[in-house]
């Protein structure tokens, strides 16, 4: 790895690996939504789609090309003339287009499925990117099952493309089949082998099958690599892409191992992620790292009073730093005393020593039958514990169901949680 270079470049495929998997289509409007959180989160690529696939596509990526102007837009396309000229149409309004062109290179891929001989792919790649670069100057080629292609045949292939005139070259793990160790080799034994491959931006598209995809794009800038791609909240095909908001965190928080870093605006991850699950109606899995609602929460009575106390016992890195306000302390019925005060004081409460020892012990009697404490039902025992000690009846309004303490005369609102449950 050059010790010049410090920055990944993240090109986001969210609106178009992401979009393919089965519940996660969009619709133009929720797709150039996407896209400006995608800019505001400063990837430094954007596939806004695979404008053969659909005339909805194309006009997707028309309209974010047109709309969106700080990133480069890039657009999917087989090596296939009509490919190349839908692709190339629905790019031309962007300020920075990109052509994406690919070609599988596997034998497996090659004779099972494209049922085209090694040297018919060779020319269609070639064809590909020179029919490409009338477009744009700005184009990237893909060999499509690169890490489990022939060596030496997927070395010739690079070569030629990047003399076509390619300026990026993804080498994607397309059915998530590699190991970190194997991605390393596998970057740099092709800069070993392709003088070429040291001119362009070397790029790995890592999946998830076997839970792997963020730790082999990590491997694979340590061979190399300099480009990542990547979605929001790790959607794509079957298991996912690699998780943007992982992949990111880690190079931040782990700044010190891995010694390169990204333009990312890590304050956005969050409502990206949010935004993300809202329009496509899917929820973020709860412990899903960065941006699961469980991702910073603490409910047992050891990390609750040992994050009070000082957050960097059981956090590696600050909630807000990824847009999530503050760190939620479920109550529930493992949760301390203190945690119960905490709470009690966010919500604007100043207990007694008396009135927490009451409190608590109810909360924990509450937490029994249901799950979680809110904090509307939290008010509710801190209103009838006072109300028990006043000699007057508890405030209870029969019937009414106290949500987020709106129904508690006096109470105030609670704070933001910063988490919407993927809707
Ligand atoms: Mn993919």
């Amino acid at each position: 790895m050059s010790d010049a270079v410090n920055q990944v470049l993240i090109f986001d495929t969210t609106l178009r690996d992401g979009e393919q998997a089965p519940g996660f289509s969009m619709r133009l409007t929720e797709k150039l939504r996407l896209a400006r959180q995608l800019d505001r989160l400063g990837v430094d690529a954007i596939e806004a789609g695979f404008p053969i696939a659909s005339q909805d596509d194309a006009e997707a990526v028309r309209v974010v090309a047109r709309e969106v102007r700080r990133p480069i837009v890039a657009a999917l396309a087989r090596c296939a003339p009509k490919d190349i000229e839908t692709a190339g149409a629905a790019v031309a309004g962007a300020a920075r287009p990109r052509l994406h062109v690919f070609i599988a290179t596997s034998d497996l891929h090659l004779e099972r499925k494209l049922r085209i001989t090694r040297e018919a792919c060779l020319e269609a790649a070639i064809a590909g990117v020179r029919l490409a670069r009338r477009y744009t100057d700005d184009v990237q080629f893909s060999a499509e099952d690169a890490t489990r292609s022939e060596p030496e045949f997927l070395c010739r292939v690079i070569d030629a493309v990047v003399a076509a005139g390619a300026s990026t070259v993804n080498l994607p793990d397309t059915v998530g089949y590699a190991l970190p160790d194997e991605i390393e080799t596998f970057f740099r034994a092709v800069l070993a082998r392709v003088p070429a491959a040291s001119r362009v931006v070397l790029s790995a598209h890592c999946h998830d099958d076997l839970g792997l995809a963020v730790a082999n794009s990590l491997a694979a800038v340590r061979g190399g690599a300099r480009q990542v791609e990547c979605t929001v909240n790790g959607i794509g095909e079957r298991a996912g892409n690699a998780s943007l908001e992982e992949f990111v965190m880690v190079t931040r928080v782990r700044r010190d191992r891995a010694g390169y870093g990204t333009r990312v605006d890590t304050t956005q991850i969050f409502g990206a992620s949010q935004l993300l699950s809202r329009v496509t109606g899917e929820p973020v899995q709860a412990n899903k790292a960065i941006v699961g609602r469980n991702a910073f929460a603490h409910e047992a009575g050891i990390h609750q009073d040992g994050v009070l106390k000082d957050r960097r016992t059981y956090e590696i890195m600050r909630p807000e730093e990824v847009g999530v306000p503050r760190s939620v302390l479920v109550l529930g019925k493992h949760s301390g005393r203190h945690a119960v005060q905490r709470r009690c004081e966010e919500l604007g409460e100043t207990l007694s020593r008396f009135e927490i020892d009451q409190v608590y012990r109810r909360m924990i009697a509450l937490a029994d039958e249901q799950k979680h404490v809110e904090d509307g039902e939290l008010m509710e025992l801190v209103a009838a514990v006072r109300a028990e000690a006043a000699g007057t009846p508890a405030p209870r309004r029969p019937g009414l169901r106290v949500v987020g303490g709106t129904a508690l005369d006096g109470a105030p609102p609670p704070p933001e949680r910063g988490y919407g449950h993927g809707v």
